[in-house]
């Protein structure tokens, strides 16, 4: 059943929205993100994501020249990958420049999808992890996956059931052991717990679903 496809406009304001989401949505889960970093890891991941967000938010309010999508996540992914010290920083702002890379001038859901999958193909080949290994590939799957496979006439409905997915998947890294990051050097201590990193692909699918809504 569609739905009102023609309200969802992927254009520059919709992934400055996004974006503008993500911010907040780190922002106010920054405290959980650095709660489940430091059971598993070196409790800064919610620092990194928000430093990270800063920077990005800083970098499209002054720039006007952003004619087409691809322009804002070039922009974001390359903020983040300058301004964060973290694993996540360049694995998130690869991600984002290679989607910016595969989207096409006016962008439409089955394209959004494809981009989605670039970047989790791009996360995977600069962090060599697979689907359980315990890390943000984890909730990323899922997701590109709900997209790949989504009705293009409802996306609104794509859109949610990828949040959902992502939140699947972050789940499901709870008896994961570690395999890839900081986690690893845990060995089964790292079982019991989100995956911090998986954390954070929720709530970058969680601001997609509602910069569309
Ligand atoms: P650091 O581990 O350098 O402190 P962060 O705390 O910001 O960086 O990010 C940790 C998260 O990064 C992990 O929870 C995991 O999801 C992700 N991560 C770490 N290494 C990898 C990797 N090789 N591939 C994919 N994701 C990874
Ligand atoms: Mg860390």
């Amino acid at each position: 059943m569609s739905d009102t496809a023609t309200d969802v406009v992927l254009d520059v304001a919709f992934f400055r929205r996004w974006l503008n989401e993500l911010h907040a949505t780190v922002e106010t889960g920054c405290d959980e993100l650095t709660r489940l970093d430091a059971a598993i890891g070196d409790a800064d991941h919610g620092v990194n994501m928000l430093r990270g967000l800063l920077a990005v938010s800083a970098a499209l309010d002054e720039s006007e020249g952003l004619s087409v999508p691809r322009d804002v996540l070039w922009l974001a992914g390359s903020r983040l990958i300058s301004v964060v010290g973290g694993a996540a920083g360049p694995l998130y702002g690869t991600a984002l420049r290679t989607m910016a890379e595969r989207l096409d001038p006016v962008v439409d859901l089955e394209n959004l999808a494809q981009a989605v999958t670039a970047g989790l193909v791009a996360i995977r080949d600069l962090g060599a992890a697979e689907p359980g290994d315990k890390t943000m590939v984890d909730a990323w799957t899922p997701a590109a996956a709900a997209l790949a496979m989504a009705d293009p006439s409802a996306p609104l409905a794509a859109l949610a059931r990828a949040e959902r997915a992502a939140h699947a998947g972050m789940m499901s890294t709870i008896p994961m052991r570690a395999h890839k990051g900081r986690a690893s050097y845990l060995g089964w201590r790292s079982e019991g717990h989100r995956d911090p990193g998986a954390a954070s692909t929720w709530m970058l699918f969680s601001a997609l679903a509602n910069a569309a809504a």
